[in-house]
């Protein structure tokens, strides 16, 4: 008979992995398993941006609590993850821009994030990188970015210093529910646990039809584009107003290009690819921003899927129904407050009240249809 964990999580990206880095530190015995290696689906390939200025109004909380995370990663997943903090701006170029930022930025502000509004020439001066031709700007000192290809390299050693059992290439592809809690049907055999998370990112939907809840989540295709080395050419976070853009310069010298300009393919395929009419796109629109980008190359370009759910709120906490079964998962800016949220998860399943509210998914259900007669 195999070991009866207390907690099971299914996906190892980043809110997987956090809630169960987490609950192992809380005392708990846990098992992550996931069917590739660990942070290699979106919390992996993602722009690794850790910003205010593009993180919903409701979020805003969770992610200022989940930056000072990110800034002291070293204290807490004990990994260097490549976090540099530095001031972010996002940027207005016409008046249109300039009214819909203006008002972005007012409803974060009150929300908490320190974003303040200054013109396209103090930005120059924060910038000098910049495209001189931005009338408006939002100006945050909470911004930054990580490297997030090395977030899985952090996590694995954090989870086996916990104590965690990882089981990576192991595909989950059924929960039972028994009179002990939980089995979980993998590729390698069953684990049994007193409790499961489900933390599948896109494929949550699917991980939810095993309990038998119909969760409808959204797949995003993402694409990103790296340039090769350069001179220094910003020090900032840069973004734009309608949020199609979102530049840095890593300390090395490449500059990643994202903005969650979308390309094409569905996760039951299990494949995505770019659109090259919509990567030019993506270019163009931060040579604007960045004109010294129009001397680098692009090194390499590629694609990921981000979980989106009917309101566009994370979907955090107990499955409703089902005694000891917990969900995480499509957190929009989710690298960003990821492990916040995946903390509180964590002190919820420990027993512990969670300092922030979760996003519980029953209003994302579908409602029983009505008896006929
Ligand atoms: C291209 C791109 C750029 C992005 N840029 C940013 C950004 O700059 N800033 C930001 O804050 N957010 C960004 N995001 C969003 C962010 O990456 C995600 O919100 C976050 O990483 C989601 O984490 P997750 O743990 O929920 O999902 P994932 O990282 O997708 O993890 C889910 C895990 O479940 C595993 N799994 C799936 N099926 C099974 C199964 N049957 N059995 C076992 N395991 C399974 C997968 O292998 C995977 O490891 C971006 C996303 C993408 C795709």
């Amino acid at each position: 008979m195999s070991t009866m964990h207390d907690l099971i999580v299914i996906g190892g990206g980043i809110n997987g992995a956090t809630t169960a880095l987490f609950a192992a530190r809380g005392g708990m015995d846990v098992a992550v398993i996931d069917r590739g290696p660990l942070c290699r689906e979106a919390s992996g390939v993602n722009a690794g941006t850790l910003t205010m200025q593009m993180t919903r109004v409701a979020l805003i909380p969770y992610a200022l609590r989940a930056h000072h995370m990110w800034a002291t990663a070293r204290e807490w997943l004990g990994h260097d993850v490549g976090v540099v903090v530095c001031d972010g701006l996002s940027l207005a170029f016409t008046e249109q821009e300039a009214e819909l930022l203006a008002f972005r930025a007012g409803k974060r502000r009150e929300a908490g994030a320190p974003i303040t509004l200054i013109t396209g020439q103090q930005a120059l001066q924060i910038e000098p990188g910049l495209s001189d031709k931005a009338l408006l700007a939002g100006h945050c000192r909470v911004d930054g970015y990580a490297n997030a290809y090395l977030t899985g390299l952090a996590f694995r050693t954090a989870l086996l210093d916990a104590g965690v059992t990882l089981t990576e290439n192991n595909p989950a592809t059924d929960i039972l529910q028994t009179s002990s809690g939980f089995e979980v049907v993998t590729k390698q055999g069953p684990l049994r646990a007193k409790r499961v998370v489900i933390a599948g990112g896109v494929w949550i939907e699917e991980m939810m039809g095993w309990l038998g809840i119909d969760l409808p989540i959204k797949t995003l295709v993402n694409q990103l584009a790296v340039t090769e080395r350069i001179p220094t050419a910003m020090r900032t976070v840069v973004g734009i107003a309608n949020g199609l853009l979102s530049l840095k310069q890593y300390p090395h010298g490449t500059v990643v290009i994202g903005g969650g300009w979308q390309g094409s393919g569905s996760r039951e395929g299990g494949t995505c690819s770019l659109l090259p009419e919509r990567l030019v796109g993506n270019i163009r629109l931060a040579c604007h921003a960045v004109p010294a980008l129009k001397d680098a190359r692009l090194a390499r370009a590629w694609t990921g899927f981000e979980a989106e759910t009917r309101d566009a709120l994370p979907a955090v906490g107990p499955v409703p129904g089902i005694h000891n079964a917990y969900v995480i998962g499509s957190i929009h800016s989710g690298y960003t407050s990821g492990p916040y949220l995946a903390k509180l998860l964590a002190d919820q399943i420990l027993g512990r009240e969670p300092d922030l509210p979760l996003f519980p998914i029953d209003r994302l259900l579908k409602p029983e249809p009505l008896a006929q007669g």
